[in-house]
C-alpha cells in the first residue's frame, strides 16, 4: 500500500495495532499460565476482556472506513513477544517469572500506548472524531493497564522476586 496521505498512514497503522492485538489475544492466556501470583493472573484476564473489545473497536472503525483490517504485520509486538517467550525459557522462580512477565507486559502497554495515541491524534486531524472517540477508549485502557502493572510490581512482586532463591 502507498502512503500518499495522512488517511493512507492511518489506515496503515491501524492495521499495525490490528494485527498487533489479534498476538496480544494469543499471548495473554499464555501470561495467565505462567503467572503465579492470583492478582497478576486477574489483571492479565481482564486486560484479555478488553482486548476483545479493543478489536472490536478497530474493526468497526475498518468498516467505516471501508478498508480491510488485514495486510500489515505487527513485527514490533512480535520482536516484544519473541523476548518475552525467551525469558519464560529460563529457570526462574515463581516471584521473578511474575516480575519479568510485568516487565514483558509493560513493554506490550507502552508500544499499544505510542500507537494509540497516535492514531487517535490522526483521527482528530482527518476529521473522524467517532473513532478519535473509540481510539481514545482503547488508550485509556491500556493506560489504565500499564498503571496496574506499576502497582503491582511496587506493592509487593518486586520485593518477593528480590528475596527469591
Ligand atoms: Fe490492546
Ligand atoms: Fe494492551
Amino acid at each position: 500500500m502507498k502512503l500518499n496521505s495522512l488517511r493512507d498512514l492511518y489506515v496503515t497503522e491501524l492495521k499495525d495495532l490490528y494485527n498487533g492485538e489479534q498476538l496480544i489475544l494469543k499471548a495473554l492466556p499464555k501470561m495467565m499460565e505462567n503467572a503465579s501470583s492470583s492478582d497478576l493472573r486477574n489483571a492479565f484476564q481482564e486486560h484479555l476482556g478488553q482486548t476483545r473489545q479493543q478489536v472490536e473497536r478497530l474493526e468497526k472503525i475498518f468498516q467505516q472506513l471501508d478498508e480491510s483490517p488485514k495486510g500489515q504485520k505487527c513485527k514490533g509486538l512480535e520482536g516484544i513477544i519473541d523476548e518475552w517467550e525467551d525469558i519464560m525459557d529460563k529457570d526462574a522462580p515463581p516471584a521473578v517469572r511474575d516480575a519479568a512477565l510485568i516487565s514483558s507486559a509493560q513493554r506490550v502497554e507502552h508500544y499499544e500506548i505510542a500507537g494509540y495515541g497516535t492514531v487517535r491524534t490522526y483521527a482528530r486531524r482527518l476529521g473522524f472524531e467517532d473513532q478519535a472517540q473509540l481510539l481514545n477508549e482503547t488508550l485509556q485502557e491500556e493506560g489504565a493497564t500499564d498503571r496496574k502493572l506499576t502497582d503491582l510490581a511496587e506493592s509487593y512482586i518486586n520485593e518477593e522476586a528480590k528475596t527469591a532463591r
